[in-house]
């Protein structure tokens, strides 16, 4: 506990920045002894600090447009330190956000940097409160093309409608060829900006329409510059079905799901046929997720674009490779296994295209079983369920990798959010790299509080 306050309290003086420390058993012997629970070790503990936080004036509020239509309000604050930074910026989430902080122009507020990189406002001091201030209201049409906003049932958040809002196209073009999805290299923000001023891209499909003259005749192109573009744009048709369908903005549709969709599928005609059900059936693709889908493979708008982006020669075809050794398998792990933790055999069975359940039950498919296996294994013969051991587990993956089954390069997704927060919010940009922790996490913020 002091070794943690005195780390704590160092902070603002070591050269990286910390939110949390682990402190762990150096023991081999005790660590063996106290084991792991079904999610992580007994022997690692994490310790969350309390996240800094500092009062500042705000001086403005904006309403930034995304590549869905949500406009967000994000505060301009009188320039502050905090963790290591300087904060001019902070997001307000959403309007609930700014109702529920009660908040007012002139206000002096408190800004936290939590988990995110983002910081974020937490409260006001109302007694400081300038006499006469004005409450902050959302706005009633959006702050770039002037429509009416809309107020989606059941979402906080306010939308710009209007598909053609210069916004959100300049949004969704950048989000079109960011890496994760088409990754057209040097089509960066201000050329996207410059090809819809000058009315050469309005939709998607337009992108692979451009001539190397269009590039050309842009402002501050070089002629060498404007032929990357264009390779760079007939190179990004090479690319795979999932990078098409996470760069298409379907709302919801992060890269993960847009992966799990293409590879659930293979082919883009299979995903633009199929139900509500089929969609939502998929690893990781719930019901908001696949109505989403489904919804945007059937607006006019969309499918006349699809019909175009096939035509010109996107990709329409998954090309990753996946295993599907356990395929439509349910297995049920249980006891102690001879080698491995448990967790690395269910990593091993899903990342071979099967399911890991909990519970013993007529659909499981198999158990697998190590030593000292209770009331699972006893289920299992009861219900006449094969029962396998860790060797046998070995030897299916190493029978079916040494055929002609590679690897799939497709680990270490996580986020999965359909939009991007802006990156411009990261107030001045010295954001160093967090460290990632390789033990259990949670939520909390209360000082030094377990997580
Ligand atoms: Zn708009």
């Amino acid at each position: 506990m002091k070794i943690s306050e005195q780390i704590g309290a160092s902070r603002d003086s070591l050269p990286f920045e910390i939110d949390g420390m682990v402190v762990k058993l150096n023991d081999l012997a005790m660590q063996r002894a106290l084991g792991t629970t079904s999610k992580s070790p007994r022997w690692a503990i994490a310790y969350k600090f309390k996240a800094e936080r500092a009062y500042t004036p705000l001086l403005s509020v904006e309403f930034q447009v995304g590549r869905t239509g949500a406009v967000t309000p994000v505060a301009n604050l009188a320039p502050v330190r905090l963790a290591g930074t300087t904060v001019k910026r902070a997001t307000l989430h959403n309007f609930d956000e700014v109702a529920r902080l009660d908040l007012h122009f002139g206000d002096t507020v408190g800004v936290e940097k939590g988990g995110e990189i983002i910081p974020k406002i937490t409260d006001v001091k109302k007694e400081l409160r300038p006499v006469g201030a004005q409450p902050v209201a959302a706005p009633s049409n959006c702050p770039v093309c002037g429509e009416p906003l809309a107020h989606i049932d059941g979402e906080v958040i306010l939308r710009c409608e209007n598909m053609h809002c210069a916004a959100q196209v300049q949004c969704l073009f950048e989000h079109f060829v960011s890496r994760e999805a088409m990754n057209i290299e040097n089509l960066g923000p201000a050329l996207i900006a410059s090809l819809i001023a000058t009315g050469k891209i309005k939709r998607i499909p337009d992108l692979y329409r451009l001539t190397i003259e269009d590039l050309e005749s842009q402002e501050r192109m070089a002629k060498k510059s404007a032929k990357n573009v264009y390779d760079a744009i007939a190179a990004s048709k090479e690319r795979s079905l999932e990078n098409l369908l996470h760069g298409l903005g379907i709302r919801f549709v992060g890269r993960t799901s847009a992966r799990n969709l293409a590879k659930h599928f293979r082919t883009l005609e299979k995903i633009r046929t199929a139900t509500v059900e089929d969609l939502q059936n998929v690893t990781d693709v719930g019901e908001r997720i696949g109505k989403s889908v489904y919804d945007f493979f059937h607006t006019e708008r969309y499918t006349q674009e699809i019909d175009e982006l096939i035509e010109l020669g996107c990709p329409t075809e998954f090309k990753g490779v996946v295993k599907t050794l356990f395929q439509g398998q349910t297995a049920v792990i249980t006891g102690t296994l001879p080698s491995m933790e448990r967790e690395e055999a269910r990593k091993l069975i899903e990342e071979n295209g099967g399911k890991v359940s909990g519970s013993v039950s007529k659909k499981t498919s198999w158990v697998l079983a190590g030593e000292a296996a209770g009331s699972k294994l006893t289920k299992a013969n009861e219900l006449g369920i094969p029962v396998h051991d860790e060797a046998w587990l070995l030897a299916q993956i190493a029978a079916a990798d040494s055929g002609d089954i590679s690897g799939d390069e497709g680990a270490g997704d996580t986020n999965d959010s359909g939009e991007t927060p802006a990156a411009s919010l990261a107030s001045d940009s010295s954001d160093k790299q967090k460290a990632a922790g390789d033990t259990p996490t949670a939520d909390a913020n209360g000082q030094l509080s377990l997580f």
